[in-house]
């Protein structure tokens, strides 16, 4: 990690007693915030399609966060079968209804190209997790907030740059899949806003994953290639979007609603030159 990057470690119990849904949490961007969200104080309701990971996962998250007052649980959940977020959100009814849903949960598939070349199971499969996986979540939250009568609730959705500008890599139904999320989400935000229910979309940049440490291997010209789009010079890290959630998750973010967030170090802002960014500060 950069030095550069805040690591999750302040705790002011800005979650207090809050109930949260987490899907997806096995992966990056759903253990950072599984993590931020226990040491706020929220009981977290972990969910993924994999077992073994989402065991890997709460083990982690019960190190990282040792000392919480929440509840932690775990339920395989995938979120493309709207009878598996009915059981997890029915599972909250114990708890106390839902207050906070992470709709993360998203794939792209190693197969996915461009207009000619993507198969179409391969479409079918990416809009049923990542558009129709969003969707149930998002009804399932607004079924159990109005079943508990809250007056408030956060469901932030995980989208990704790609649905503001496009990507040059083809990966045309993971894209088509995330600029569907931010429309729905849009809409749901207006829709619900009078019950007191924000909906926030997650714009993510590319993350330093293992995935992509794997997908640039040891070439350093192609993760230059890469970084050079950055006006940081850098990916960003899991953590800085899971700080991100958090604010929207919490009440300081009580009139933000329907906003795209973009956390991506300004990379859709930039028009970098093939010299790329400046490497170090002026004088
Ligand atoms: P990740 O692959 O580390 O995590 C995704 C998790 O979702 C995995 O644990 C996986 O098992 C789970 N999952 C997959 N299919 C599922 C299903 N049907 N039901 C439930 N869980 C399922 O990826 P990440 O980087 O943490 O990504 C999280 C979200 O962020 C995704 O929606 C992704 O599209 C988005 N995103 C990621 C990046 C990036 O660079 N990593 C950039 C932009 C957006």
């Amino acid at each position: 990690m950069s030095t550069n990057v805040v690591p999750g470690s302040f705790a002011h119990g800005r979650l207090a007693g809050k109930n949260a849904i987490i899907t997806g949490a096995a992966g990056g961007i759903g253990l950072e915030t599984t993590i931020l969200f226990l040491r706020e104080g929220a009981s977290v309701m972990l969910c993924d399609i994999s077992e073994p990971a989402l065991a890997s996962a709460v083990t982690k998250a019960k190190n990282m966060a040792p000392h919480v007052s929440g509840r932690i649980d775990t339920m395989r959940c995938d979120v493309s079968k709207e009878a598996d977020v009915a059981a997890v959100v029915a599972k909250l009814d114990e708890w106390g209804g839902v207050d906070i849903m992470f709709n993360n949960a998203g794939i792209m598939h190693a197969d996915d190209a461009d207009a000619v070349d993507t198969p179409e199971k391969i479409w079918d499969l990416t809009q049923s997790i990542n558009v129709k996986g969003v969707w149930f979540g998002s009804k399932h939250a607004v079924l159990s907030m109005r079943k508990h009568k809250k007056t408030k609730g956060s469901i932030i959705n995980t989208a990704s740059v790609v649905a503001l500008v496009g990507s040059a890599t083809p990966q045309l139904a993971y894209t088509a899949s995330k600029g569907a999320v931010l429309a729905m989400t849009r809409e749901l935000a207006i829709v619900h806003a009078r019950e007191g229910f924000r909906f926030n979309a997650l714009c993510p940049a590319p993350l330093n994953t293992p995935l992509l440490q794997d997908w640039l291997g040891d070439d350093q010209a192609k993760r230059h290639r890469r970084e050079i789009h950055f006006p940081s010079g850098r990916f960003g890290e899991a953590i800085e979007q899971a700080q991100a959630v958090l604010f929207l998750a919490s009440d300081e973010a009580s009139f933000v609603n329907g906003l795209d967030f973009v956390v991506d170090g300004g990379l859709t802002k930039a028009y970098v030159t093939p010299e790329g960014p400046p490497t170090e500060a002026p004088p």
